[in-house]
């Protein structure tokens, strides 16, 4: 989107080619749509209320917070409560971050800088992107082998060898392709990587799979988790796994309070509940596989396996029509038409409930 539009009639402020920073002039912003009045399967999302003879609970629990005092800036419960959640010893770097972009900003304000570059494979995750060049880094990208987007590993060993990145970052399972990468391709990536490799785990809940058991050897593997796509996308609490001293130099760039207080509250008491979470990950798993399977019975659809709660999908020759098509049909998907020439005809579609699954697939069948 271009800033200066929507301003009808006006010049462009002449100060902000003198002064807004090249890389930032450049950018698109994240787009988010209006989901307003929608069936929301853009997002991933989990769909599934928390169950209501704990809501009181839960309330009852941040009545303690005292909002007029800062948080807690090192959030020690929390901390705590994840070690234990995630079974990670003492001894092992904790951070965390007000969601996992924030860390991933912070990886960059600690790595970045001119001549610094930021390498991952394309189509992934686009904020990447945005932070590598918010971050003053260069950002390359490596495309994915066609078919089945796994790394394209020659490829990624040859950009890795020529730019040298400071950072390498591997979605695991990746998004928007909803894959897990050959394990002995990331192996050979982490081998050839002169910096830090972030494996990036938001979808770890519907996987299974983890790179948890690299984090201390060399070179430096850093694992990246979030609470987001397992039902706490509204806390905004993500947080990094890896070597302390590495840790202790991006925790020097993080703001002091990043985490607010009804967000650790919540997030601690949550995880001192994380079996209603892991029940809604597998019904969200089994929802997914049964959604797979019922899409793939319309003959035009491609439908890949997904190891995370979103399915990708191509209707060739459709381009933004399958995606406008349900929006008309009051259903938001992601459109991915447009955003990589490996992703042409493509959308994104977040598992829902039962109900939104079978009305996402009563709009299909009316418009293909
Ligand atoms: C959603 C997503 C994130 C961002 O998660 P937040 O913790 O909500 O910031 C990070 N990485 C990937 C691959 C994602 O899909």
């Amino acid at each position: 989107m271009n800033p200066d539009r929507g301003r009808s009639g006006t010049s462009p402020e002449p100060g902000l080619n003198r002064w807004v920073r090249p890389a930032v002039r450049e950018l698109r912003p994240y787009h988010i749509e209006d989901a307003a009045g929608l069936i929301k399967l853009d997002a991933m999302e989990n769909p599934h209320p928390w169950p209501a003879e704990l809501r009181g609970a839960f309330v009852e629990a941040l009545r303690s917070v005292e909002l007029n005092r800062y948080p807690d800036g090192e959030a020690r419960a929390l901390k705590q409560r994840l070690r234990g959640y995630l079974g990670l010893s003492d001894d092992t770097g904790l951070l965390l971050g007000n969601g996992s972009d924030e860390l991933i900003q912070m990886i960059g304000l600690t790595v970045g800088g001119p001549g610094r570059c930021l390498l991952c494979p394309e189509p992934s995750f686009s904020m990447y992107r945005i932070l590598a060049a918010v971050t003053g880094m260069r950002y390359v990208g490596v495309p994915l082998c066609g078919r089945d987007f796994d790394l394209d590993h020659e490829a990624m060993l040859g950009a890795i060898d020529r730019q040298q990145p400071a950072v390498v970052v591997l979605s695991y399972p990746n998004n928007p392709t909803g894959n897990l990468f050959e394990r002995r391709s990331i192996e050979a990536v982490i081998e050839a990587s002169p910096g830090l490799v972030l494996i990036d785990e938001a979808y770890f809940d519907f996987s299974g799979e983890t790179l948890l058991d690299r984090v201390t050897g060399r070179p430096p593997v850093l694992v990246l988790r979030t609470l987001s796509k397992i039902g706490l996308a509204g806390l905004r609490v993500g947080f990094l796994i890896g070597d302390p001293q590495w840790l202790a130099e991006i925790n020097k760039v993080r703001l002091p309070y990043n985490i607010g207080a009804l967000s650790q509250a919540s997030a601690d008491w949550v995880l001192s509940h994380a079996e209603v979470l892991r029940e809604q990950a597998l019904r969200i798993r089994r929802d997914r596989d049964a959604l797979c399977s019922a899409l793939r019975r319309f003959e035009v659809l491609e439908v890949w396996v997904s190891h995370t709660n979103f399915l990708l999908v191509r209707a060739p020759g459709l381009g933004e029509s399958l995606h406008a098509g349900l929006k008309a049909e009051g259903i938001l998907v992601k459109s991915l038409h447009g955003s990589h020439p490996l992703l042409a005809d493509c959308i994104r579609i977040t598992v829902g409930s039962a109900e939104e699954n079978q009305a996402l697939l009563a709009a299909l069948a009316r418009r293909l």
